[in-house]
């Protein structure tokens, strides 16, 4: 990966590190992959001396990039395991797709902004990411095609259980959703077999919401 940073930026990188394991983060795995990535490139400029603290900063088409805790929590709760067929739902700055394809992780990705999916793909061509799959389009349909997956992230609140990503799942899967209308709590949904799902709730969360397919599409 070829990185434009400084000696700051890996300091703040690892203070951010630090800051996530203390606040309960303990998969290895995501917090080496978390020093890995360098965020700040994934932000506007202007934020670039910020991009190390636990905030979320807006991106392009009025959508944000999460907070550093909420990738990481979200991604622990996947137990990813180098290999594991993942579809992302929301791509947005393209952040969290780096972070799992630095996990081993084969990533499926799709979201709805175009002016997203060129931002993320620029991305990940400067920073040589490769995820297997990236598309514009509307993840509440998944992607059947090349279902089943390993692991299902969605980073957009739902105002419901996205049934039919669920059913996208192998036996043995793992799915993990922000579920409500104005803020959210965040679910994991394990699959027990063909009709059933061991579902598990955490704490609060706010996202920008998961829109539908519609006419600005
Ligand atoms: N993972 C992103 C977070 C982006 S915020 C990052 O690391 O930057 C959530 C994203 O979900 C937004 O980019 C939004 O446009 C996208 N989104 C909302 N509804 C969607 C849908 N139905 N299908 C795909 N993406 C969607």
């Amino acid at each position: 990966m070829e990185i434009k940073e400084n000696f700051k930026h890996k300091g703040n990188r690892k203070k951010l590190i630090d800051l996530l394991q203390s606040k309960g983060i303990e998969d290895e795995s995501v917090l080496e992959a978390m020093n890995r990535i360098p965020r700040h490139l994934f932000l506007n400029s202007a934020f670039e001396d910020h991009a190390y603290e636990d905030k979320a900063f807006p991106i392009a088409a009025n959508q944000t990039i999460s907070h550093p805790y909420t990738v990481a929590f979200q991604t622990s709760l996947l137990h990813v395991m180098p290999g594991d067929k993942i579809l992302e739902v929301g791509t947005g700055s393209g952040y969290q797709t780096a972070v799992l394809v630095a996990m081993g992780a084969e990533v499926y990705t799709i979201e709805r902004q175009k002016a997203l999916v060129d931002f993320s793909r620029q991305m990940f061509q400067k920073l040589k990411i490769e995820p297997r799959y990236q598309t514009f389009g509307d993840g509440y349909k998944g992607l059947p095609t090349f279902a089943p997956f390993d692991k299902i992230l969605v980073t957009a609140g739902t105002p419901v259980i996205p049934t039919v990503l669920l059913g996208q799942l192998i036996i043995g899967g793992i799915a993990v959703i922000p579920i409500g209308e104005i803020n959210q709590k965040m679910f994991s949904f394990l699959r027990i077999d063909e009709r059933r799902y061991e579902q598990m709730e955490f704490g609060d969360y706010q996202f920008v919401p998961m829109l539908e397919n519609k006419d600005d599409l």
